[in-house]
Formats: C-alpha cells, structure tokens, sequence
C-alpha cells in the first residue's frame, strides 16, 4: 500500500545497527547482509543506506547506486560462489511479494537452483 511504501523499514535499523545483522559487506552507499530467513545455502540481501521503497520509486538520480548495487552483488556472489554461480532476485510489490519496503537485490546460491521459480 503507499502507507506500506511511505514508512522506515527495519533495514533502517539495520544500516544504523540499531539491531544486529550479519553484515558481510559496507560502503558508504551499501550494505550487505545475510537473509535472516536463507532459502538457499547462500542467500544475502544488498540495500542502498538511502532508502528507496521499490524499483517502481526509482528516479533517474538513482542510476548510480542501482548500477553500484548491482556491481556490489555480483561481486561478492563470486566472491563466495566462485564459478558456480548465483541468481540475482528483486521482488517488486505484491505479486512480486515483496515483504519490506526498501528496495534489495537478493543473491541465492550454493545448490543448484530452479527455473521458473514458484
Ligand atoms: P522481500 O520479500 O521483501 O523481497 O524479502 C525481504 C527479505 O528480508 C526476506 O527474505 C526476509 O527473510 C528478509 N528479512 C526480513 N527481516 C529481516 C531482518 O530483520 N534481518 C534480516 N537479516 N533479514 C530480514
């Protein structure tokens, strides 16, 4: 809802560490942290530290750090995954069931993963 999409998130919270997560990676635009619920043995969320609610709110301003964002998650997805490979995941609003409202780039990886997901 645009109440849902106008509020803080607990990744704000996160980017303050107000509360813990395990935080793999740190720019000054960036934060890198596991999945608190994994869905793979390898599952880590990339967010910008300026919040943007979903890929629909992204002005052209935003291409740096959607570039950066995306840059930084491939990175470490070899990084950990060597040549195995990962999937990248953006869940953009209700069907896309997107849960938090602070745009994040999923990485999945370590098992052989299925396409199309449900
Ligand atoms: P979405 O469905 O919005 O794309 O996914 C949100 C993701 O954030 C979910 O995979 C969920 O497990 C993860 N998540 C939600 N709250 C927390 C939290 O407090 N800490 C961590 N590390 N992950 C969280």
């Amino acid at each position: 809802s645009a109440a849902a999409k106008s509020q803080p998130t607990i990744f704000d919270k996160i980017i303050s560490k107000e509360i813990p997560a395990d935080i793999i990676y740190e720019d000054d635009q960036c934060l890198a942290f596991n999945d608190i619920s994994p869905q793979a043995p390898t599952h880590f969320l990339v967010i910008p530290k300026r919040r943007i609610a979903t890929l629909d709110d992204v002005v052209p301003e935003d291409k740096d750090i959607l570039g950066h964002l995306l840059v930084t998650a491939s990175k470490l997805g070899t990084e950990k995954l060597g040549n195995n490979g990962y999937r990248l995941v953006i869940n953009n609003g209700r069907d896309g069931a997107q849960s938090v409202f602070h745009l994040h780039i999923h990485v999945l990886g370590g098992r052989q993963l299925k396409w199309p997901p449900g």
